[in-house]
């Protein structure tokens, strides 16, 4: 078994010891399996829903709004219709043809907005190139806002009183707390800062206790950064960019990117099989983050709903 406070150099017992010493008998890492437990925030939600529905008599709602016929956006928004029809969650459909200017887009937000039967509004990213994704997420009601995009609610996740939690994120440390992996202490390296991934997640990890660096096109020596990380999430959208033999050993390794091969086989950003060699634990691609992701965005339809119920009582 590898040592795993090699190179720390801290003495921090708390940070080491939350590092795993029970590996595979292989010696390789324990592999997360996101569609496990995506099925079971999934079950949880399904109840809730029908919970709520028993209460006050209608389902929570979801507004999925498309534009345009992408056929990779056209894929995610089925799957988050369906998974809605699986939980027990009403999903409205809104497909908007390419030529929809930003005013219609952002008149249906608002009308959106307003009605009661509409608990969250999902606009499907990325929007056609002469329209402003800002613009847009901004006109969301926060209080409906179940990407957890909106700039109040990630306002709030930085102020440590989370509401609505951006889905990916939030679903690595869903990920993180099933597999019993305490954060806090440890020293976490997330590569990639987008608003949509890496900043929401350095938030995270900086409320559950971690020490964070967040690492982008502008860090000087990604490696050693990665080196000294017991956590590391990988958000970046290019194969290979996190060799294997960067990880420390035992660290938890989240790989959040989605990159399709040559070959068309779909892999993360870190090298899988060396990385598993020296992980703790690891997400696959596919099967890992990815199946949390629309997991976490039912949970947060239930909670948006919950919230809402609550205000208007
Ligand atoms: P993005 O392009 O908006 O951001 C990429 C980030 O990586 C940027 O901050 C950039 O500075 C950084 N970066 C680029 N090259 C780098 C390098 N060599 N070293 C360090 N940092 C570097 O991408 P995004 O929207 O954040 O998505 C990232 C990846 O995650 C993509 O593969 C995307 O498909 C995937 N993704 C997956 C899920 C999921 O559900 N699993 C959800 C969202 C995004």
């Amino acid at each position: 078994m590898k040592a795993t406070s090699a190179g720390d150099g801290t003495g921090a017992a708390a940070t080491t010891a939350a590092v795993p010493t029970a590996r595979p008998a292989d010696g390789g890492a324990i592999v997360i399996d996101g569609k496990a437990v995506a099925a079971k925030v999934r079950q949880s939600v399904s109840v809730l829903a029908h919970e709520f529905e028993g209460r006050f008599g209608r389902p929570p709602g979801l507004a999925v709004v498309q534009v345009g016929d992408d056929p990779a956006s056209s894929i995610y928004v089925r799957n988050k219709r369906k998974s809605c029809q699986e939980s027990g969650i009403a999903s409205f459909a809104h497909d908007l043809p390419a030529g929809t200017t930003e005013a219609q887009l952002l008149a249906l937000v608002h009308a959106l907005n307003l009605d009661q039967r509409v608990d969250g509004i999902l606009v499907q990213l990325p929007l056609p190139g002469r329209m402003d994704p800002n613009r847009v997420i901004d006109a969301i009601d926060p209080a409906k806002d179940v990407d957890g995009l909106h700039p109040v609610n990630v306002g709030l996740l930085a102020q440590k009183r989370p509401r609505l939690r951006p889905c990916t994120p939030y679903g690595v440390i869903t990920l993180a707390t099933e597999y019993g992996i305490a954060l806090r202490g440890l020293r976490a390296t997330v590569v990639g800062a987008s608003n949509i991934v890496g900043r929401p997640m350095a938030l995270e990890l900086m409320l559950a206790g971690a020490t964070v660096t967040v690492c982008h096109t502008g860090t000087r020596d990604l490696k050693s950064e990665v080196e000294r990380a017991e956590v590391v999430v990988a958000a970046v959208g290019k194969p290979g960019t996190i060799p294997g033999e960067w990880i420390r050993p035992g660290a938890a390794v989240f790989d959040v990117g989605i990159n399709r091969t040559a070959t068309g086989k779909l892999v993360g950003d870190v090298e899988y099989e060396s990385a598993a060699q020296r992980a703790g634990w690891i997400t696959p691609v596919p099967g890992g983050v990815g199946p949390m992701t629309i997991a976490m965005l039912l949970s947060n339809v239930v909670a948006a709903a919950l919230l809402r119920a609550g205000n208007q009582a």
